[in-house]
């Protein structure tokens, strides 16, 4: 094509031709946005959130909101005017930029929505309009805060129970203190609490969240879970509805417990990352289990144990540990070559006392000791 058949278009409305103003289809820009427009969006949205919780409907289903429900409003218009987004006759593609309330979001009514829409043409001319969507909020009771208000509607229960039957009070007190810190989704899920004799029960919305919650405190307490399934009925769709309860028990062991761990004697040292720290009291030989494997190999409190000492350490001097006897009122000198020494505490200091276990030959430091009176 040569030079001299370059075409200049001429805007039909307002006169101005291709050489003054970038061109959409058979307009200039700013005609064809006024004319046409970039894309069309729906003129009005409903949005429906739930008042205690702040989630939202959508699709018919409920979805946890953000940290405001006008933060999550304007998410919410966001995903559905895109979804909803139509790019007009010459636009090739369009988008949301930006979306702002008229003004602070204070409960139900009438909202307006300003919507800045981009789109870019087949032949690169990016377009920009403004739109003011109207949008309904209206404040609702979502499944899960009904369930907890009304305390029923739960699929699931989760029995927190101990290693021996009952679980202790120190226990439940951890327990409640794990349960305080799970994520609030989570938190949300338990229509409710119940502590009995045995331990602690939480109803669960659904099956998903209880196995989760059960899961999460199984990890956290080295326990083992189990499932049970029972078929309570239909749901009014016809579906088939059961009731899952999961089990979690808690192994009531304590570090410095002297135990019996597939049947060797063996001192419970801590909980670590993966499971609990344990040391076979007659090799020396130190080794972590996971629950899965603690529970595999079974355990019991050792009758036979070891009690516990409180020593104090009077030197570390030559390869020989040198302490004072707290129980004889540290009238009685202990000393033990640094190889029969095994120290689990960070930093062991001359003139405190420890709590100590001694098997064999071998004596086990677990941790500062309380001195009596204090
Ligand atoms: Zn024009
Ligand atoms: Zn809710």
């Amino acid at each position: 094509m040569g030079k001299g058949r370059v075409m200049v278009r001429v805007c039909p409305v307002c006169g101005r031709t291709s050489d003054e103003v970038p061109f959409i289809g058979g307009l200039c820009r700013d005609c064809y946005v006024e004319r046409v427009g970039v894309a069309v969006v729906p003129r009005r949205i409903r949005f429906v959130y739930c008042q205690y919780c702040g989630s939202y409907k959508y699709q018919g289903g409920w979805n946890r909101g953000l940290g405001t429900v006008e933060e999550t409003l304007l998410e919410y218009a966001h995903i559905v005017l895109s979804k909803r987004l139509k790019p007009t006759r010459d636009i090739a593609e369009a988008w949301i930029e930006g979306i702002r309330l008229d003004r602070p979001f204070t409960g139900p009514g009438l909202y307006r929505l300003l919507v800045s829409i981009a789109g870019r043409s087949r032949d690169g001319v990016e377009a920009r309009q403004e739109v003011v969507v109207e949008v309904r909020a209206d404040a609702s009771v979502c499944p899960a805060c009904t369930a907890r208000l009304t305390k029923r509607g739960y699929e699931a229960i989760v029995q927190i129970r101990g290693s021996t039957g009952r679980l202790g009070e120190k226990y439940r007190r951890e327990v409640r203190g794990f349960l305080e810190g799970l994520d609030p989704h989570l938190r949300e899920a338990i229509v409710k609490t119940e502590e009995g004799r045995d331990g602690i029960d939480l109803y669960v919305l659904d099956h998903t969240s209880a196995r989760v919650i059960a899961s999460k405190v199984r990890a956290a307490f080295m326990g083992r879970t189990i499932d049970t399934y029972k078929l309570v009925g239909r749901r009014p769709d016809g579906k088939r509805r059961g009731r899952l309860t999961v089990s979690v028990r808690i192994p009531e062991i304590e570090p410095g417990q002297v135990l019996l761990v597939g049947g060797r004697e063996t001192l419970f040292l801590g909980r670590t990352r993966r499971g609990g720290l344990f040391v076979d009291m007659r090799s020396g030989e130190q080794f972590e289990l996971d629950a899965e494997a603690l529970w595999e190999r079974g355990f019991t409190p050792h009758p036979g144990g070891a009690p516990e000492r409180r020593l104090m350490l009077l030197s570390r001097s030559g390869g020989t540990y040198v302490f004072l006897d707290a129980e004889t009122g540290y009238q009685r000198v202990l000393e033990y070559p640094g190889e029969y020494v095994h120290v689990y505490t960070d930093t062991l200091e001359e003139g405190r006392l420890y709590r100590a276990f001694q098997a064999g030959r071998r004596l086990y430091i677990l941790g500062e000791a309380v001195e009596e009176g204090e």
